[in-house]
């Protein structure tokens, strides 16, 4: 199955892109850690791509396609993925979908997860995350055991930069799913709307139902 995870930042994609790829044996394609990668090693496209993350602001699309285009061509996308992150606008959801029909493939589902705006401010500000493993905490949800470590490997958590709370409130504005996105996959009958207000299990509970439906009439 070729999916793909909607919703703005926040509403717990990464999360559910995360188990939904280890429990079907997909690969999970996340262009937010693709390109905290380049960041990290400071290739010429990570230092591009950094003045814009840092502000909240998306990535120009001439950017982004490329990279995505080249990463669901390699072998291992093959037997299916969930991408988390992409597309965030009609231009990247037109690019995926030539991409993907130039090898015969299709988009069989796009998963809207919804949270209202409050919660996700609330959620985005204290999320935490590992430096070892990227496990994701949340400071009143669902705390490490040892403040600032890792339950799994001990290791250090901290703070997105795009996380800092001056940062989210433009991240909110500028990087909700476009309704002209959602319609696209609307139209296609695949858009399946995702309560993302409920605990971790029950959200992956209700896209793994939504997958067993199969396209929304
Ligand atoms: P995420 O981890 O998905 O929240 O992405 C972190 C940051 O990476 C975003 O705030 C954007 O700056 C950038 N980014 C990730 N995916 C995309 C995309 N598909 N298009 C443009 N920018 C992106």
């Amino acid at each position: 199955m070729y999916l793909i995870l909607l919703g703005a930042p926040g509403t717990g994609k990464g999360t559910q892109a995360k188990i939904l790829a280890e429990r079907k044996g997909w690969l999970h394609i996340s262009t937010g850690d693709m390109l905290r990668e380049q960041v990290a090693q400071k290739t010429q496209f990570g230092v591009e791509a950094k003045s814009y993350m840092d502000r909240g602001a998306l990535v120009p699309d001439v950017l982004i396609i490329s990279m995505l285009q080249s990463r669901i061509r390699e072998p291992d996308a093959a037997r299916g993925f969930v991408l988390d992150g992409f597309p965030r606008n009609l231009a990247q959801a037109k690019a995926l979908d030539h991409a993907l029909t130039s090898t015969g493939k299709n988009i069989d589902l796009a998963l809207n997860i919804t949270v209202p705006d409050e919660e996700l401010v609330r959620r985005l500000s204290g999320r935490w995350i590992c430096r070892t493993c990227g496990e994701i905490y949340q400071e009143s949800t669902r705390p490490p055991k040892v403040a600032g470590r890792c339950d799994k490997d001990g290791g250090e958590l901290y703070q997105r930069n795009d996380d800092k709370p001056e940062t989210v409130r433009q991240r909110l504005a500028d990087q909700k799913p476009p309704e002209d996105l959602l319609r696209h996959y609307r139209r296609k009958g695949k858009l399946v709307e995702i309560d993302g207000t409920q605990k971790v299990e029950d959200v992956t509970k209700a896209l793994l139902d939504a997958m067993k439906a199969g396209v929304p009439a």
